[in-house]
């Protein structure tokens, strides 16, 4: 029995990403002990999913939460310009107020049909 041993096939060799398609090496994938396999991602890719999937998470916490951010938006507390921050103060109490305006709307059932014309309608125009 002289059985050669086939070569590897170049799938076990290498993995190719399911995200950006490259070859990759094992090593390059991280290890799934709880599934028994390698990652379909390599681990740039997972590293940007990860990435991607915590700052849309506190993306969204800080639109819940109305919390300042590290992601680049401009912060109040932290401009220097005061010009600047006062715009940014602005907008924020703008906001503020659009928002109970809203609220407001939603409480109040709409009004009825209010005589706005000026005068009180007791005394008849001639
Ligand atoms: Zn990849």
């Amino acid at each position: 029995m002289n059985e050669e041993r086939q070569p590897r096939p170049t799938s076990d060799a290498t993995r190719t990403c399911r995200r950006c398609l490259r070859e990759l090496p094992p090593e390059r994938f991280r290890h799934l002990s709880a599934e028994c396999r390698r990652d379909s991602y390599c681990l740039d890719c997972r590293r940007d999913i990860v990435r991607q999937a915590t700052a849309r998470r506190r993306e969204e916490l800080g639109r819940l939460a109305s919390r300042p951010d590290d992601d680049g938006r401009p912060v109040i507390t932290r401009e220097e310009n005061p010009a600047f921050r006062r715009a940014l103060i602005l907008r924020a109490l703008r906001r503020v107020e659009e928002s109970k305006a809203r609220k407001l709307a939603k409480a109040t059932p709409p009004e009825r049909t209010a005589r706005g014309d000026g005068h009180d309608g007791d005394t008849p125009i001639s």
